[in-house]
This record gives C-alpha cells, sequence and structure tokens, in this order.
C-alpha cells in the first residue's frame, strides 16, 4: 500500500520504501488445508463447481476487509493530519487506484468473466442464461450496455439489492458476492479503484492478438491464395528481421520473431514495434498494416507521462480508427472471420477507455502492473530462499523487515554530512544546525 501524493517517479523506486508490505492474501487453491477448511464447512470442493468458486471468492474479500477495517472507518470519520504548511486538516483518505491484472481485477470487482469493469460491456453471451443465447440477442445487449453506461460501484450495489435470482445478476456481469469495498463512502469503492494495465494489455497484446491472431493469419490467407506455403512465408517474414541493418538503439532479430522456442518479454515486443512495419510493407495488405500502425499510436499515447487535450483526442482517434479498422464489414478481418463483429477481447476493449481514464485518474503508465513488480521481487526471492514449509510466511516477512529496515538505514546514511554534523554539534549544538550560519 502507498499514499496518493507521491511523484510517481519516487513512489515506485523501491529504494524509497513508499510501498508498504501490509499483507499476504492467501491464493485458495486445491491445496490440503483449503480443503480441508472447505469440506469441514460443508463446501464442494471441486474446482469447476460455481459453489467452491463463490467460497474462494468471498474469502480472499474478508482476508482484505479485515486487513482494511481500520482504515475504513478513517475514512468515514475523517482523521487529523499534520500538513507541511504547519496546519493540521481533518482528512478522509479514500481508494484511489488497486493495481491488478485481468484475473484479480476479475476476482476483486466481483464481476463474471469476460465482463468489463468500467462500462456494462459483457463480452460474449452466458452459457447459463437462455435469454441470451441468440447471436443477435448478444450482440443488441452488447451495443446497448457499451454505449455510454459507465459501470460504477453505486451500479453494482443497486443490481446486487434489486436482484435475488442470479440470472440477471449473471447477465450483467455480476457475482452475487458483494465486494470488500461495498461500505466506503462518497461512491468509491473497487470497480473506480481498477484501471488500465498497460502491461498486460496494449504491450502483450501487441504479439498475442495483433500480429500472431490477426496479421500473421491475413498474411498466411493472402499468399496462400497466391501459391506461396506457410513456411515460405516465414522464412521470409523472419529473414527480413534478420537482415534488417544495425543502428544504433534498434534491435536485430537474427532468428526472426515467429520462432516458439524463445520466450518473449514485454521489451522484446517494444523492440519489435520499432521496425515491424518495414517487415510488413509487400507483405502484408494495406489494411493489416493501417491496423498496426493505428496500434502502434495507441500504444504511444497510452504510454505518454502526461497528457493534454489535444493528446487525450489524438489517443481517442487512435483507438476509434483501430476499432474501425478491425471491425469494417468491408476488411479483411470481418471477411476471412478472424474477428467476430459482436465481441471483442476485454484486454482489446479496455484501449476504449484509456482517455476516460487519464482524465479521472492521471497518467497510464503509473497504474501498469509492470510498476509494482520490482516490489513483489523481494517477496519472491525471500519465498525461493525458504524450504516452503509451515513457517515458511513467517521467514519470508522477516527477511523482507530486515531487508527494507536495512535499505533505510542505508537510505538515511550520509556520510559526509554526518561527520561535519558530528563536529559541529559537538561545538555548538544549536547554532550548527542552521544551514550557512557558520
Ligand atoms: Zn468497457
Amino acid at each position: 500500500m502507498t499514499i496518493g501524493n507521491i511523484s510517481n517517479n519516487i513512489r515506485f523506486a523501491p529504494g524509497y520504501q513508499c510501498a508498504q508490505l501490509i499483507a499476504l492474501i492467501p491464493i485458495i487453491s486445491g491445496n490440503r488445508p483449503t480443503l480441508y477448511i472447505a469440506e469441514s464447512s460443508g463446501i464442494e470442493t471441486h474446482h469447476e463447481t460455481e459453489e467452491f468458486r463463490g467460497w474462494s471468492r468471498s474469502v480472499v474479500h474478508a482476508v482484505i476487509r479485515d486487513v482494511m477495517t481500520p482504515i475504513e472507518s478513517v475514512m468515514k470519520n475523517g482523521v487529523r493530519m499534520a500538513c507541511a504548511d504547519g496546519a493540521e486538516r481533518l482528512c478522509f483518505p479514500l481508494l484511489c487506484e488497486y493495481i491488478g491484472d485481468m484475473p484479480e481485477q476479475w476476482l476483486l470487482t466481483c464481476l463474471v468473466q469476460p465482463a468489463c469493469t468500467k462500462c456494462l460491456y459483457r463480452g460474449t453471451p452466458d452459457a447459463n442464461d437462455p435469454r441470451y443465447q441468440r447471436r443477435n440477442a448478444v450482440n443488441k445487449l452488447n451495443k446497448e450496455l457499451a454505449n455510454n453506461h459507465p459501470r460504477t460501484d453505486a451500479h453494482a450495489l443497486e443490481q446486487r439489492a434489486r436482484c435475488n435470482d442470479s440470472v440477471p445478476l449473471r447477465a450483467l456481469g455480476y457475482h452475487p458476492q458483494h465486494p470488500f469495498s461495498t461500505n466506503y463512502p462518497f461512491g468509491t469503492g473497487i470497480i473506480d479503484a481498477v484501471g488500465p494495465d498497460l502491461l498486460h494489455q496494449i504491450s502483450k497484446c501487441f504479439m498475442d492478438y495483433l500480429i500472431k491472431a490477426w496479421i500473421w493469419k491475413l498474411m498466411k490467407i493472402t499468399w496462400k491464395g497466391r501459391g506461396f506455403s506457410k513456411t515460405q512465408l516465414k522464412m521470409e517474414f523472419d529473414s527480413r528481421f534478420a537482415l534488417m541493418p544495425g543502428y544504433t538503439g534498434i534491435r536485430r532479430f537474427e532468428h526472426g520473431v515467429l520462432t516458439k522456442t524463445h520466450a518473449w518479454t514485454v521489451h522484446e515486443y517494444k523492440e519489435i514495434m520499432k521496425v515491424i512495419i518495414g517487415a510488413l510493407i509487400g507483405l502484408c495488405p494495406t489494411e493489416g498494416i493501417h491496423l498496426v500502425m493505428q496500434y502502434l499510436d495507441i500504444h504511444r499515447l497510452a504510454h505518454y507521462s502526461c497528457h493534454t487535450d489535444e493528446s487525450l483526442a489524438w489517443l481517442e482517434n487512435a483507438v476509434d480508427q483501430f476499432f474501425e479498422q478491425l471491425k469494417s464489414p468491408n476488411g479483411p478481418f470481418i471477411k476471412y472471420s478472424l474477428v467476430s463483429p459482436e465481441s471483442e477481447t476485454q484486454k482489446i476493449h479496455y484501449q476504449r477507455h484509456y482517455a476516460n481514464t487519464v482524465r479521472e485518474k492521471g497518467a497510464l503508465p503509473s497504474s501498469s502492473t509492470d510498476r509494482t513488480e520490482p516490489l513483489h521481487k523481494l517477496l519472491k526471492d525471500a519465498w525461493r530462499r525458504s524450504n516452503k514449509g509451515k513457517d515458511s510466511i513467517e521467514f519470508v516477512l522477516k527477511e523482507h523487515t530486515t531487508l527494507s529496515a536495512f535499505q533505510s538505514h542505508i537510505d538515511s546514511f550520509d556520510p559526509g554530512e554526518v561527520s561535519e554534523n558530528a563536529e559541529l554539534e559537538h561545538l555548538a549544538p544549536d547554532d550548527a544546525r542552521i544551514p550557512g550560519f557558520l
């Protein structure tokens, strides 16, 4: 947990200790203690059952609610805080952001996958709901819901209170369980707090969706019609990357980019983005190249660390054009059934909310999970060093505390200043603290 009024550059630098570990949240899995507790409470323990998943969701929320109890009372009643100008003010802390990837966001908001956490877009039809099985009905429903219907904590609360029957609730994308933030004041809650995760959305989807699912398949279809095999096309595409002339700041991919034996990192995807257009010219139809260009625009603009109305308009425009290109009824992506005209993957759909999120909460890189990864690293390392037995959590916490204490000791240690002050304090303790006096 960290507080809001710290500059982002300082907040996420591990050495500054701006983020503090306040709890380790359990993962409810099929291990023995979990199964024992579930069985003794009379809960069916199979992972596929709705009952077990509902129970494990409730446990996570109960833990977070418990951890947040002291802060929750302060949220309602306020707390006196000393401000930098010397005055004391009554302050009301609020939950502003909860950084997590998509599965985590669904778990925290108690939403049914793949519902959108920012609007009422439900994603795909729910197989359990007979009313929404027809394709046209889903299409119509999604269009209606996605159009200017933001999802809010108040809406979630109202729907859960109104619907006792779980079918309409599911159709709207809600699980019956209430999230931990139900009683938070001022309409803030977990739905308001979750936001775009650039790492797993725009950066990672570049390869997972744009290149592999759409562009590569489009190229395959195009060149198959001209009598070229998949192997020949792959060789040509990879060779273009391998033969790229060297240049400062540009990486050369000697083995191409379609190899399956290499585990790609998002950093490498960003290197591919720098040169991809050059490799596609002449191989990919124009519609595909335009789609990649729009995607790269969105990627760049979403990573801006500050925005103006003009840059936000560019971002909105790029997102609109991207979806227009992708879902154009006469375009190749619909024609070859590479994308479905009525539904879109949640990670891609989230781009529609980027500009609004910037307006509400500020630049997007600060809510991306890559900023919080370094903070987890220390814990993960400590877990790796532990014997993973009964006392391992205690070991992890001890390691974490020791390292944090040592780091803060190093941070506060400035040999030059200490020796000078020590000498001066000995002579004139009061005057020595005023800079420039002696
Ligand atoms: Zn949405």
